[in-house]
């Protein structure tokens, strides 16, 4: 569970926490992994259910990711559809090659370059040994605490 300076939550469930560790960039050679966030807004608090995760259409390298592949796109509408329009977009994901992971550059001009939302997206960088989770409120991006 993460917190931001407001006292506004957010909740990671196991089982997205759990594919995250999977997916940690372990050796030198594993490649850096990325999708979208899927859950709930409940008021201030935000809840992440679910996540994509890369597909063989996704074009992967250790220090970029492209999200090209539609089928993130087409998992956020159906967790929608099966969710009766509960469950929404919140957020990106990547993995990074090092422990306690920090946004690079290139990671902070993308985020401002292509989400647009007047809702607050997560951002997650999931490092060897710890995450790293921001909030982006229009063009701010805050660090969240974790709790
Ligand atoms: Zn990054």
């Amino acid at each position: 569970m993460f917190q931001a300076q407001d006292r506004s939550l957010v909740v990671i469930s196991t089982d997205v926490a759990n594919i995250l560790v999977s997916y940690r960039q372990l050796s030198d050679s594993s490649q850096e992994s990325a999708g979208v966030l899927i859950g709930e807004r409940r008021g201030v608090h935000i809840v992440i259910k679910t996540l994509t995760e890369p597909s063989r259409w996704d074009i992967r390298s250790r220090f970029m990711v492209d999200r090209v592949s539609k089928h993130h796109q087409k998992a956020v509408d159906n967790a929608f559809k099966k969710s009766n329009g509960e469950w929404h977009y919140l957020g990106e994901w990547h993995t990074h090659p090092e422990d306690e992971p920090k946004p690079s550059m290139t990671d902070y001009s993308s985020w401002h370059k292509n989400l647009k939302s007047s809702d607050p997206l997560i951002l997650i960088i999931a490092g060897r040994t710890g995450f790293w989770v921001g909030k982006k409120i229009n063009e701010q991006i805050e660090v969240l605490q974790s709790i």
